[in-house]
């Protein structure tokens, strides 16, 4: 372990890491202090359910009135055009050494909102076969993989699976979105046994209409787990449109 991180120094000293948005040589991975700060935080309170900015109460009056297949959501961060880079890289570029850094922030909210002890099994929102292929590996995936390692509970990538192609629910606007995630989950037959009255959290990267977690919420659901914790690296501010 010591030589471990000898070995590292000596690395991080000859070939310095380079800040995940500006390239700029930095001590150790991540983002230098010029971009983090970048970065705009969940917001100190927000609705339990949604996630949207409240300054009294746990849930808006939209969840009241409508409630979603999922329990809860928690996010690191405000949707942004640095938080849009960084994740492009990471999910499109093979950076996949940039999980660890990414999911600290999320092992950090599962512990600031008391989810460990809620939760049994980790499961990512899928991506399709034939998006797999393509990009060789899901980048959500990964993240979700770090945070089950963290806390030492089971990592599922292959319950859930995403068994129709969809357009991408980032170049939809709100209806569509609805229209094209909907069916395109499902759980393998042999997992039902595994799910009942388990507590997921269903880990994504970023939350934005809510389209798809609702979906992939009402797929575990039906398969008999209790409750879906939502976790996401980031939210898109605004209203939910489930
Ligand atoms: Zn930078
Ligand atoms: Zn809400």
């Amino acid at each position: 372990m010591f030589l471990k991180s000898i070995v590292i120094k000596l690395l991080n000293f000859i070939y310095p890491p380079k800040c995940y948005l500006c390239s700029a040589d930095i001590a150790s991975e991540g983002l230098c202090s010029e971009c983090f700060p970048k970065l705009q935080v969940a917001y100190k309170h927000y609705c339990h359910m949604c996630g949207i900015e409240l300054k009294v109460g746990d849930r808006c009056l939209g969840c009241q009135a409508k409630p979603k297949n999922f329990n809860s959501v928690s996010y690191c961060f405000v949707y942004s055009p640095e938080v849009f880079k960084l994740i492009g890289g990471f999910k499109n570029n093979d950076k996949t050494y940039m999980a660890k850094f990414l999911s600290s922030f999320m092992i950090k909210k599962v512990n600031e909102s008391g989810l460990a002890n809620k939760i049994d099994i980790i499961i990512p929102v899928p991506i399709h076969y034939a998006k797999l292929i393509k990009r060789k590996y899901n980048h959500t995936g990964l993240l979700a993989k770090e945070i089950a390692k963290h806390f030492n509970k089971p990592f599922r990538v292959d319950v859930l699976q995403k068994t129709k192609k969809t357009a991408d629910q980032m170049t939809l606007g709100s209806d569509k979105r609805l229209k094209n995630i909907k069916g395109a989950f499902n759980i393998k037959k042999n997992h039902l046994q595994l799910l009942k009255d388990k507590n997921i959290l269903l880990v994504d990267d970023v939350l934005t209409t809510g389209a798809t977690i609702n979906e992939c919420a009402k797929v575990l659901k039906r398969a008999g787990c209790s409750r879906v914790h939502v976790l996401c690296f980031a939210r898109v501010d605004g209203i939910l449109k489930v």
